[in-house]
């Protein structure tokens, strides 16, 4: 299918101070928008940024049928706009509309959808280091209706907004061992809207009491480790890299792929298995616990400073050695100054179709 683009005659981008970029309120000067009706994605188009108008009885936020991704394109170190990973947001876009009873977006020409529109708006990606155009494709649910049933209309929406570098200081969690983010046979697997939307007030609770945010445990015995917020988590104990494995209620995290990917290159001993926070709780009392950090595309690695489960504090160093080793190198393979071994890093322009 090809791509009609409408350029926008009013661009805002000078206006912008590339400097000083508030996560996530900026907003570059086209989006993608593709509409889905009678069992068919119609013409794909690049229009300038915009508001969507919406019908009161929209369904997506009456039942909650909305699912997104997040991604980052970069310049390298010559000016050359990349895309990092994009055919496994492609992927798991699709996963995520499975999941929700959604239909499937071509993964072709979410990629062509990608490359066009980062083509298009590529004065956007600020040239400053750790600075990226973050990506955000979406798919809902637009059907006017009242009702709960599937939508037979959907959109799918793809902006951009310039960010700079993620500031990541260490942060500290509070280990939830009242309300849960997701359960086995849920939809914590996809990137579904609700499950955010849930996660908020155990969120503030736990600000309220001074941590930035919640650890999640399992939801059948509040024993297991899950997640944070938006990224997957790491910790090294005993000389060893320990992170969840997946098993349907943690998301499937294209920096948790990558970074296991990394560890085991450089030699480190890997594992994806279920931790218990029982077990952390003794490495850290046998000083075994050397570090733990998130991981995630906005913030690539966040350090964590400090874990709070029941009564026991787990202070943590945060001059971490891994988490540092790690963010450095992803960084350097998306400015293209670390070798790309993998082959991850995708040249606006050269699209591969999958
Ligand atoms: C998006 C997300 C992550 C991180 O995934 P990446 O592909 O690495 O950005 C982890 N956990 C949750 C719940 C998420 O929504």
């Amino acid at each position: 299918m090809k791509i009609s683009i409408t350029k926008t005659t009013n661009s805002r981008i000078e206006g912008v101070d590339f400097d000083n970029l508030a996560f996530g309120r900026v907003f570059s000067d086209h989006m993608f928008v593709c509409d889905y009706k009678d069992g068919a994605w119609q013409t794909p188009q690049i229009v300038p940024f915009d508001y969507i108008p919406m019908h009161p009885a929209m369904m997506a936020v009456h039942y909650g049928q909305a699912i997104f991704e997040g991604m980052k394109a970069t310049k390298s170190h010559d000016g050359t706009p990349l895309l990092f990973r994009p055919e496994m947001h492609a992927k798991r876009i699709n996963k995520s509309a499975w999941r929700m009873c959604m239909p499937a977006f071509p993964e072709n020409l979410f990629l062509d959808a990608l490359h066009q529109l980062i083509e298009l708006d590529q004065a956007w990606i600020p040239p400053q280091a750790g600075s990226a155009l973050y990506i955000r494709p979406y798919m809902y649910a637009s059907d006017e209706f009242i009702g709960v049933k599937p939508s037979k209309t959907y959109k799918m929406v793809i902006f951009t907004c310039p960010v700079g570098p993620y500031y990541a200081k260490p942060i500290s969690l509070l280990a939830e061992t009242k309300y849960i983010r997701a359960a086995e046979g849920g939809t914590g697997e996809a990137k579904a809207a609700g499950n955010y939307g849930g996660s908020l007030l155990p969120a503030r609770l736990a600000q309220e009491q001074g941590y930035d945010q919640v650890l999640w445990l399992d939801a059948k015995e509040f024993k297991y480790i899950q997640e944070v917020g938006t990224m997957n988590i790491f910790f090294v104990m005993n000389d060893k890299i320990v992170t969840p494995a997946l098993g349907g209620t943690i998301l499937d995290g294209i920096t948790r792929n990558s970074l296991l990917t990394i560890l085991k290159d450089k030699g480190y001993t890997v594992e994806e298995r279920p931790l218990s926070i029982d077990e952390v709780v003794k490495a850290h009392q046998a000083g075994q616990l050397q570090e733990v950090f998130g991981a995630g595309t906005a913030a690539v690695i966040a350090k964590i400073s400090k874990i709070k489960y029941q009564d026991v504090v787990m202070e943590l160093p945060t001059d971490n050695s891994v988490g540092t080793e790690l963010k450095a190198t992803i960084d350097g393979i998306r400015a293209q100054t670390t070798e790309d071994k993998f082959g991850w890093v995708v040249p606006v322009g050269a699209m591969q179709t999958v």
